[in-house]
């Protein structure tokens, strides 16, 4: 029987267990370590262990489950251990788990995001990227050209952006633009840019993937792969980025819910994918003052929602360079777990979003007031 009774104090419970988000699959002999597994059906009931449990008692769970044909995920935590079970309802409801040795309680995971919601990993996640951290204590500070226009527009901003302590180095190779006339990005060859960028400043790269046709090339440059707001509902993408080794930068939708967001970051988590990074970069509304509406409600809901770090684009929101600074404050005050903008050396001659690029030369004075702001909520730029 499903205990339906005290599902909201439940959750709370199980969100202060401290359960650290390990995804763990399969075999009894994953168990402790990260495993990239495609889940094959719907993670449908929590399993939250006492604090007693032993280690032969979660592994006992995880057996039973998976005689029955069904996946766990475990969650270690200080205080709990949690498991998700993932298979058909019918055949989940029919395995006596509640009078297993060392379970507390059942639940049943009612969200349709089921990888990504918070109850599954009531720790919030860590994305960690050669060193840099985005998640918990740790805040992004992601800077870089809208797009890769030349060599020493890149180099030069890749290095003033590091300089003023830029934690990721941003950059467009395959551009999503409104109009098939504009500047559609050097490609290729903009990969390539970027990866020198990126070997002499010692930055992890993120670029967008526009295109499955293209993963090699931006895997193999990319450090962490953006899929930009146009795609976010390109479900062949997400799933493609689901089965990359690189997390995933997931941008949302101009007109997409919350909740579409999360459901687009669970068919990446599906695959096997769970190091993923969402991020608020404006809707649209009948506001026409900025580019987009930058919906920082929504931020604070998906720290609510989801183990996911959540990141803010003061820059494609605001349009107008003057906008980005207070936005980027505002984000960092909301409990945003870092920020990406768009840094040019000499925005006027930007072929690509210049009116909203900060000029390198003021960076420095920039990142030092997100700095304090971050501080202020009890992160460091990481
Ligand atoms: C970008 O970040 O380069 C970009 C095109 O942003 P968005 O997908 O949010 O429009
Ligand atoms: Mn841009």
């Amino acid at each position: 029987m499903l205990p339906h009774r005290s599902w909201r104090h439940d959750q709370a419970q199980v969100r202060n267990a401290g359960v650290i988000g390990l995804s763990v699959r399969g075999r009894r002999s994953c168990v402790n370590r990260l495993t990239r597994v495609s889940v094959n059906g719907s993670p449908e009931l929590l399993i939250v262990m006492g604090p007693a449990a032993t280690p032969d008692q979660t592994e006992h769970v995880v057996a039973r489950l998976e005689e029955a044909g069904a996946q766990a995920r475990i969650s270690h935590g200080r205080q709990a251990t949690v498991i998700g079970a993932i298979g058909q309802l019918e055949l989940l409801v029919g395995i006596p788990l509640e009078g297993f040795p060392g379970v507390e309680k059942v639940l049943p995971i009612l969200k349709p995001y089921k990888l990504v919601a918070r109850e599954l990993a009531p720790d919030p996640t860590v994305i960690e990227v050669k060193g840099r951290r985005i998640g918990d204590a740790s805040f992004g500070l992601i800077a870089g050209p809208c797009t890769v226009e030349t060599r020493e527009q890149t180099l030069e901003t890749a290095r003033a952006v590091a300089a003023a302590g830029a934690t990721m180095l941003r950059g467009g190779a395959f551009k999503p633009r409104t109009s098939p006339y504009t500047f559609q990005g050097l490609g290729v060859e903009a990969l390539e840019i970027l990866r020198e960028a990126g070997e002499e400043t010692g930055l992890p790269i993120v670029t967008e993937l526009l295109d499955p046709r293209h993963v090699e090339e931006v895997v193999d440059v990319a450090d962490v792969v953006q899929i930009g707001a146009r795609n976010m509902q390109n479900f062949l993408l997400l799933a493609e980025v689901g089965r990359i080794d690189k997390p995933v930068l997931l941008k949302r939708s101009p007109s997409a819910s919350v909740e579409e967001l999360l459901m687009a970051a669970e068919y990446i988590a599906k695959e096997g994918n769970e190091r993923i990074i969402l991020c608020e970069r404006g809707i649209r509304t009948f506001e026409s003052s900025l580019r987009y509406t930058l919906d920082l409600g929504s931020v604070a809901v998906l720290k609510e929602e989801t183990h996911l770090p959540v990141i803010v684009d003061p820059s494609h929101a605001a349009g107008r360079r003057a906008l980005v600074l207070p936005l980027a404050r505002a984000a960092a005050a909301v409990g945003a777990d870092g920020i990406i903008v768009e840094a040019h050396p000499r925005p006027d001659e930007a072929l690509c979003d210049g009116p909203q690029q900060l000029p390198t030369a003021g960076f420095e004075g920039f990142a030092r007031e997100i700095r304090e702001i971050a501080a202020l909520m009890g992160k460091e730029i990481g």
